[in-house]
C-alpha cells in the first residue's frame, strides 16, 4: 500500500514518551519530517534522539505545554519557519486526573478542558490556514475508548473527550470541502509508563499486587492483553496518510475489543 508519507511534515504533540512518542515514531520511520513537543527539556531530548537514532534523519524537539495557547503559537511558527507548512497534526496531551463526581473541584474542570479540549482546538486553529489554502490535512485526536464506553472513576476523561469528538466531528464535515481530514483514535489499555503508574496506584489502595490488577483488566479483553503504542501508532499512520482518503469524522476503537459496543 502507498502511504504517501515521504517528506510530509507532522506535528505530533505531548510525545516524550507513550503513545505519543510510538506515534512520532511510526511518522519518522514512514519519511515524514517529524516535530514533537512535551513540557520537560530533558524527557523531549531522550525522546528526539530515540527517534532519530533509528534513520539517522532529523526530528525537530520543541519544548510546549499544550494547555498554553502562547506556548502553542510559538510551537507551530517554529515547526513550519523548520520543516515548512505543517501537513499532519496529532492533537495528543496528557490524560485528565482520574476520580468521581464528588472529588473534582471546578478548578479542576477548567484544567482539565484546558488540557483536553482546547489544547486540539487551538492547534488546529494554527495549522489550518495552511492545510486549507493547500487543500491537504490531517487532523488525528488520540482520545480513548471511553468515549464508546464510560470509564468507572474517569469522570473528566468520560466527560471531556465527548466534546473533543463533537467537536471533530463538526470541523470534519466543515473541513472535507478542503481536503482536511479529521479522526479521532480511541485506544483502549496500552502498556505505557503512565498505565505502569496507574496500575501501582491501584494495587497500593486496594491491597493487591499489579500483576493481579493487569491480568483483571486483561481477562475483559477480548483480545487478552494490553495493547502495544505501536498499535495505536499504526493506526494513526494509516489516518495520515494517502489510503486513508475517504475516512473522516470517525473515531476509530483500538482496544483489543475491550468496548462492547460499536
Ligand atoms: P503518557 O503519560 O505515557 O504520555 C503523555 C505524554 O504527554 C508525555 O510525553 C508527557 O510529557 C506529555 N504531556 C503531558 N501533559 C502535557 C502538556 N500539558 N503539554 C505537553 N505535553 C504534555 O500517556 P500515554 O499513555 O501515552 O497516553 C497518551 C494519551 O492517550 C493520554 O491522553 C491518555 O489519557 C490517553 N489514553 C491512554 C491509554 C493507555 O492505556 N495508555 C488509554 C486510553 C487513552
Amino acid at each position: 500500500m502507498e502511504l504517501g508519507l515521504e517528506s510530509k511534515v507532522a506535528l505530533v504533540a505531548a510525545a516524550s514518551q507513550g503513545i505519543g512518542k510510538a506515534v512520532a515514531g511510526a511518522l519518522h520511520s514512514e519519511g515524514a519530517r517529524v516535530a514533537i513537543c512535551a513540557r520537560s527539556e530533558a524527557r523531549l531530548q531522550d525522546a528526539r534522539r530515540d527517534i532519530e537514532a533509528r534513520s539517522g534523519r532529523e526530528v525537530l524537539a520543541v519544548c510546549a505545554d499544550v494547555s498554553d495557547g502562547g506556548q502553542l503559537q510559538a510551537l507551530v511558527e517554529q515547526v513550519q519557519q523548520h520543516w515548512g507548512a505543517i501537513d499532519i497534526l496529532v492533537n495528543n496531551a496528557g490524560g485528565p486526573p482520574a476520580g468521581s463526581h464528588e472529588d473534582i473541584a471546578d478548578a479542576e474542570w477548567a484544567r482539565a478542558f484546558e488540557l483536553t479540549v482546547r489544547s486540539a482546538g487551538r492547534l488546529t486553529d494554527r495549522v489550518l490556514p495552511a492545510m486549507k489554502a493547500r487543500g491537504w490535512g490531517r487532523i488525528i485526536n488520540i482520545s480513548s475508548y471511553s468515549v464508546k464506553q464510560p470509564l468507572p472513576g474517569m469522570l473528566l476523561s468520560n466527560s471531556l473527550r465527548l466534546a473533543v469528538l463533537g467537536w471533530a466531528k463538526t470541523l470534519a464535515s466543515e473541513l472535507a470541502p478542503y481536503g482536511v481530514l479529521v479522526n479521532t483514535v480511541c485506544p483502549g489499555w496500552v502498556a505505557t509508563r503512565r498505565v505502569d503508574e496507574l496500575l501501582q496506584a491501584r494495587a497500593q489502595q486496594q491491597s493487591t499486587t499489579v500483576a493481579a490488577l493487569r491480568q483483571k483488566i486483561c481477562d475483559g479483553i477480548p483480545v487478552g492483553r494490553l495493547g502495544r503504542t505501536e498499535e495505536i501508532a499504526n493506526t494513526v499512520v494509516f489516518l495520515a496518510s494517502q489510503a486513508a482518503s475517504y475516512i473522516t469524522g470517525s473515531a476509530i476503537a483500538v482496544d483489543g475489543g475491550a468496548a462492547q459496543v460499536f
